[in-house]
Order: structure tokens, then sequence, then C-alpha cells
């Protein structure tokens, strides 16, 4: 277990410079909407576009503008998320209700699965992770999974780097069929699935919710390779993912992509990697700023 982090929060005027730094890392500010540079400065902090008129501030459309925490909140937070807290100690970590550390690390886990070239694939409406969010807020996860059916994602190694692939043509349901029809092996932990190898895919993973027939999985001899520790990556998430409350369909895509991360980027600092994703902008494609 990691010590929690001390109690004292930094300093909020230091914390929003560290902040800036990152959300303009050359100092040059520009228009979120439509990239023109130089804007007027308001009132307040408040800035406006010399080109389309429209008024923003530092943080408009911003991974971190999703929620309300105030910046030094907001390092505490990602110092917690670094040190692989659970939640309730990266509420207390940064003085904030669990409610809305919930909130703060689902527009973290956001921002950490944007920042990826499979980004446009992963908030497309296979994963329903463009549910999540709109108008600049958070919103409910929605009930029924995507019309498409429950994402399948491919774990993939290259050297000691791995890659969770979200795979668009394979659902629930081809999983069910290739375990039926081709005895593909299939482990079930909760409402996790995890499969065999399948073409150059070390395992398959989806999760699904009580709507999928899981009573039709069938049992094949022999070992499923990652349940038989052959997935270094498997063996890293298994039990991570046990760990995660409320583990849905919906989040799930949001907890691979930040274990991928993890796992990537062992012995290291995620701190920054996780400050510099929240300070990113939201890609207009997935939430258009209103005019
Ligand atoms: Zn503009």
């Amino acid at each position: 277990m990691h010590n929690p982090p001390s109690m004292t929060l930094p300093d909020d005027e230091q914390a929003r410079e560290a902040l800036l730094a990152r959300c303009w890392p050359d100092g040059r500010k520009f228009c979120p909407r439509c990239r023109t540079p130089h804007p007027y400065t308001l009132a307040e902090g408040r800035l406006r576009c010399a080109g389309c008129r429209y008024t923003f501030h530092d943080f408009t459309g911003r991974w971190l503008n999703l929620t309300g925490l105030a910046p030094g909140q907001w390092l505490a937070l990602t110092r917690a998320f670094a040190l692989e807290l659970g939640t309730r100690e990266i509420a207390e970590a940064a003085n904030i209700s669990y409610n809305t550390a919930l909130k703060a690390l689902t527009a973290l886990r956001l921002a950490i699965a944007a920042q990826g070239p499979d980004a446009p694939l992963l908030f497309s409406p296979h994963t329903g992770l463009h549910h999540l969010f709109a108008s600049g807020k958070l919103i409910p996860a929605p009930e029924s999974p995507p019309k498409t059916g429950f994402p399948v994602f491919g774990i993939l190694h290259r050297g000691r780097r791995v890659f969770v692939d979200l795979i668009p043509e394979l659902t629930a349901e081809s999983i069910l069929h290739f375990n039926h029809n081709f005895h593909l092996r299939v482990h079930r932990q909760g409402n996790v699935l995890v499969t065999d190898r399948y073409k150059t895919y070390e395992a398959l993973l989806l999760c699904g919710d009580e709507s999928l027939p899981f009573h039709y999985l069938q049992s094949h001899a022999g070992e499923c390779f990652a349940q038989s520790g052959g997935s270094l990556f498997w063996n890293f998430c298994r039990e991570r993912l046990r760990r995660y409350k409320g583990l849905s369909w919906c989040r799930f895509p949001l907890y691979l992509k930040e274990l991928e991360l993890r796992f990537n980027h062992q012995h290291q600092d995620l701190a920054p990697l996780a400050l510099s994703a929240l300070c990113s902008h939201i890609p207009e494609r997935f939430m258009p700023l209103s005019t």
C-alpha cells in the first residue's frame, strides 16, 4: 500500500500557474473555437477572439473544465491518481467529496483516452464514451449499450509496450459465436470476458452487463493463454479491474486505457502526463464549443 499523500493542498495561485504553463506551453494564446491568435483580454480573466468574437477563458474547451475543481485540487488529485490510490483516498487528498472525485477522475480518464492515435475510434459510437460528456459538462452514463453491441478490445505486445486496440468489427456476440462454433476459450471475471489468443492478439477483452447471455458460454479443454499467465498485461490488470467500483461497460474503455498507460509507464511518475492530458483541448469533433 502507498502512504496517502500529504493532506496539504498545493497553493492555488502556484497551481494555477502550473496548469497555465501546460495549457499555453509557448505562452501564445489562441481561440479554442477558430484558432485565431492574440485574443483580447477582458475583465475577470476572460478572453475574446478577434476573429469569431467567441468569449472564453484559459481553461475553456479543455478536459479539466468538465468539472469545477480548483487548480490546487487538480494537482493534488493527479498526484494521488499517479500513486494509484483508491477513490476515497484521492477525494481526501484533494479535499473534495467522493462524488466530485469520481467525476474528476472520469474527466481525467477521458483526457488520457483522448491522447492516443486511436482516440477518434475510441470516441466513436462503438464505445459510448462520447455519451459521457456534452456542452462542456459530464453527463450520466447511458443505460443501454451501444447499438453496435458491447465493444471488444485486443491486447497486443510490441517489444515492452502494450497496445489495447478497439476492434470495431468484433462485438460480444462475435465472441460468443467464436466460443461456441470455433472453441475459442473464454474466461469470465464478473462482467469482464477475456479470451484465448485470437489472430495477432494475445487476448480479447470485453465488459458486458446482465443483458449478455453469460450462461451461453461453453468451457473447452486446455488453458486460456491469458488466464494461465501468458499475458503480462492481463496479469497486470486482472486484480486492478476487480478493484474498480461499479465497473460498467461504458467506463471499461477508460479503465483499459488507464491501465495501458500505467503498464507502459511503470516506475515513472504519471502525474505530469495526467496534467498535460487534462490541460489539452477536447477535440471539436468530440465536443463542439457552444456558440
Ligand atoms: Zn475564434
